[in-house]
């Protein structure tokens, strides 16, 4: 019988896997540690939190989300960062897919002993996404759900009195966010995706501790420590633009492991020409939102949706925004009356 493994970092103990990202073969134990070690380095090194910060966790019930609360909480304990956490969960209304997960943040709530708050896109927008799905059909439900959540999460944060917004995106999501941001052209997007630390500008900042870490290392993690997390696909996932992003992603690790940290890492240093224009950033007329145009995303896809035109939202919006903002006559097919229209959008007073 051949001699198991050893440990590379002890010596002494049995190795129970070859880490994803170094190749090194290691004990449980010894991985755990290592794992922690480095995502309290990259806290550090990248001064994400202050001492005496609220800091709003942004709580799916999956893997990253699941690990990362556990993580905050394990080492503002240990290292005493001073931080008051708390639980933050985006309610979309996906029967099957985050009610189930939903209950796995409950459960968690209890055995981390942090605050817990749900905000549902009912209550937001007056619309759940199953509802959403119904009229806008098979595709572009992630692009209403994105844009609501990301407004979601910065409204919740900030209701709860939250200084920073706290999320799981892994090296994995920011690599395949940089890859998908090239592929379309996403200039604007393209330049900060790849930030450990965004926001900040009108909204609140947003940090992602785990950006360094591998999904996969994430996956053993919570496996090792026996955490309780939800793992199924979004019904509405298998249409997203991303899932495709996600497999050529794969296919390129597959024949380069480092793919995933070359992308992180392209993303980071990338520079973009100086005569490229960026969009300006300024207040959303309705519901003062950050929004580079006179109305922000959500409120132009609010707006289709109410008025029973979903796909007037998707896409580039300006002529839309002319018509919703006055200044331009509105086309035949968005005529309301003033009364109507003022009452079409429900106003969101945080
Ligand atoms: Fe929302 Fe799309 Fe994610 Fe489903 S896959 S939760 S619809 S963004
Ligand atoms: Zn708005």
């Amino acid at each position: 019988m051949p001699a198991p493994v050893l440990c590379q970092s002890c010596g002494a103990g049995r190795a129970a896997l070859r880490r994803p990202k170094t190749g090194r073969a290691l004990c449980r134990a010894c991985f755990v540690a290592a794992f922690e070690a480095e995502v309290h380095g990259t806290i550090v090194s990248a001064r994400l939190f202050q001492p005496g910060e609220t800091v709003a966790v942004g709580a799916s019930g999956g893997k990253d989300s699941t690990v990362l609360a556990h993580l905050l909480r394990l080492l503002n304990e240990r290292h005493g960062y001073g931080l008051r956490l708390l639980l933050l969960s985006i309610d979309e209304g996906i029967a099957g897919y985050r009610d189930d997960s939903l209950e796995a943040v409950r459960r968690n709530r209890g055995r981390l002993g942090l605050p817990l708050h749900v905000l549902s896109y009912q209550e937001l927008y007056g619309w759940s996404m199953d509802r959403i799905a119904r009229h806008v059909g098979p595709k572009n439900n992630c692009t209403f759900c994105g844009v609501f959540r990301r407004q979601a999460l910065d409204r919740g944060a900030a209701l709860l009195g939250a200084d920073k917004i706290a999320t799981g995106h892994n090296a994995d999501d920011v690599a395949e966010t940089v890859l998908m941001n090239f592929l379309r052209g996403d200039v604007g997007r393209l330049r900060r995706c790849a930030g450990i630390l965004t926001g900040g500008e009108g909204t609140l900042p947003r940090c992602k501790p785990l950006k360094h870490a591998y999904e996969k290392e994430i996956v053993l993690y919570a496996y090792f420590q026996g955490l309780d997390y939800f793992s199924t696909e979004c019904v509405y996932a298998p249409n997203a633009y991303r899932g495709h992003t996600r497999t050529l992603l794969k296919d390129l690790e597959a024949v380069r492991p480092s793919a995933v940290a070359d992308l992180v890492h392209s993303g980071e240093r990338l520079a973009v020409r100086e005569d490229v224009r960026m969009p300006t950033q300024g207040i959303c007329q309705r519901c003062g939102y950050l929004s580079s145009q006179p109305l922000c995303k959500a409120c132009v896809l609010l707006e289709g949706l109410n008025r029973g035109l979903p796909r007037l939202g998707i896409g580039k919006p300006s002529r839309l925004q002319k018509a919703l903002t006055g200044a331009e006559k509105p086309e035949a097919g968005f005529q309301e009356d003033s009364e109507q229209s003022s009452n079409a959008v429900r106003t969101i007073d945080f």
